[in-house]
């Protein structure tokens, strides 16, 4: 399988015969959500993933993912009011509320209403429109009633609320996880490419050298986001399509088209992307996925996504390995498909320019010879596209054209290597460069050759900087090299 696979570890999952299984069956990030679980849960977890992955000889990435500023209702009767069709009700975030209004302790929220906008309620469940606003009450009719229960979420389509995309307890949860040093920290409901530098700052305090820093992945779930997408490409490593609340700031209708885009952009810039939510969703319940959903999850390989996302079926559901399984089937089967297309007139199917690429130095170069590795690759029918990368920059500049032939990074740092986790196919060993560049190449073929992915006689490309070892934003060098 080449496409990355994220599981979202949870009571379901924290186990080491699960893990080890869901290890062996494709995983290739472990995901930790923040909007659940303590902290102790969410270290015991990482110590788990960790040990599970040495022992099985893999490497697994381990992602945080923060909450980001969730508004939610406050405390209601247990079970909940109902609320009634075409009934107008009050919010308040006074301290002081009357007996029939609705707790909402986000001023900020009430004073971003709007008559005529639309609050939307547990995911969308529930729904109201604004009919007036006061100075700490909105008045809404309900549009679609129901239980609303304590605690549910809000949001506010369409409003620009002006606060820190992270909250008190985002903060916190990111200095633990720079604590329990994990590889990537993902950023809820970015608005702009803003919300990301904030992160990065905040990164930059608690971990000041570059190298150790984790990587950034920025969910898209609001519209404000697509349409600063080309910024946002410039400042983060990954990027997520989260379905979920983007399903619930936009329309269902809108969310197959945003999805497309989203992949698209991230393709032309060379950032992976991971397609998240509700993938295979009935596999909570049960064994099989719909087959709706094994759609869904072909369609995402089609539309070109590094990554597929699990979140509830291996968290909590009741089968997490065979979720793991499916979800390889249906990649694996939709690659092979479309391989045989693209292989008829693969240099049509490839890239060209870049729009956006965040590493700064000579990225032209970067594109102009990974692009032509591809072609030679193909060409010469080598067993393998082989990088030797410092940053992932390369990894994913091949990767992004979707070479038939197997991409191997050869990580000479740990970034490189957390990198390659989220990128589609590349396949990371850990190496030192040393000696002349002739040596180096040797050596180069030799290992993937180790590693099972050429033999003998074969022909592999090296994608490199030369002279060796001087970093980040080298690569200037295409060659054919034999394994002997
Ligand atoms: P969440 O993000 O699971 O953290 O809400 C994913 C989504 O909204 O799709
Ligand atoms: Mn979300």
């Amino acid at each position: 399988m080449r496409t990355k696979i994220v599981a979202t570890i949870g009571p379901a999952s924290e186990n080491e015969d699960v893990l080890r299984q869901m290890i062996r069956a494709g995983m290739s990030v472990a995901r930790l959500n923040f909007s659940h679980g303590s902290h102790d849960d969410h270290k015991r977890r990482l110590e788990l993933v960790r040990r599970m992955a040495r022992e099985e000889n893999a490497y697994v990435a381990v992602m945080g993912d923060l909450q980001g500023p969730k508004f939610r209702v406050g405390n209601l009767p247990k079970e909940g009011v109902k609320l009634i069709n075409g009934e107008v009700i009050s919010l308040s975030c006074s301290a002081k509320l009357a007996a029939d209004q609705i707790p909402l302790p986000h001023p900020e929220l009430i004073h971003a209403m709007q008559p005529g906008m639309r609050v939307l309620i547990d995911d969308g469940v529930l729904m109201l429109r604004v009919v007036d606003v006061g100075s700490d009450v909105a008045r809404c009719i309900v549009t679609a009633g129901g239980t609303l229960l304590p605690r549910k979420g809000v949001s506010l389509p369409g409003s620009k609320i002006s606060v820190s995309s992270m909250s008190d307890k985002d903060r916190e949860d990111l200095k633990f996880m720079l604590q329990i040093g994990i590889d990537a920290v993902a950023l809820s409901f970015v608005r702009t490419a803003d919300d990301l530098r904030e992160l990065r700052a905040l990164i930059n305090v608690y971990v000041p050298n570059k190298a150790d820093q984790p990587l950034v992945v920025a969910k898209i779930e609001k519209p404000e986001a697509v349409t600063d997408l080309a910024a946002i490409l410039k400042v983060t490593d990954v990027v997520m399509v989260a379905r979920g609340d983007l399903g619930v700031e936009a329309l269902p209708q809108e969310v197959p088209f945003y999805q497309k885009r989203i992949i698209r952009a991230c393709g032309r810039a060379g950032i992976p992307v991971i397609t998240a939510t509700q993938m295979l969703q009935s596999m909570v319940e049960s064994p099989t996925p719909t087959r709706a959903e094994a759609t869904d999850v072909a369609n995402a390989v089609l539309d070109g996504t590094d990554a597929v996302m699990l979140s509830a079926e291996t968290a909590t559901g009741t089968y997490p390995v065979e979720a793991i399984q499916m979800m390889q089937a249906i990649a694996t089967h939709a690659e092979r498909e479309e391989d045989k297309v693209a292989a008829k007139d693969r240099r049509k199917w490839r890239l060209k320019k870049v729009d956006s690429l965040n590493v700064s130095g000579p990225d032209e170069v970067t594109e102009a010879i990974t692009h032509a590795a591809v072609d030679v690759a193909g060409d010469v029918k080598a067993a393998a596209i082989v990088c030797m990368t410092h940053s992932g920059l390369s990894a994913r500049m091949i990767s992004r054209h979707r070479p038939s032939v197997p991409i191997i990074a050869l990580a000479a740092a740990q970034r490189a290597y957390k990198y390659s986790a989220f990128i589609w196919d590349a396949k990371p060993i850990s190496v030192e460069f040393m000696g002349d560049v002739d040596q180096a190449f040797e050596n180069a073929a030799r290992i993937v050759k180790e590693n099972g992915f050429a033999k003998s006689g074969d022909r592999i490309v090296i994608v490199s900087g030369v002279p060796l070892g001087r970093g980040v934003g080298t690569t200037n060098i295409c060659k054919v090299q034999p394994v002997i």
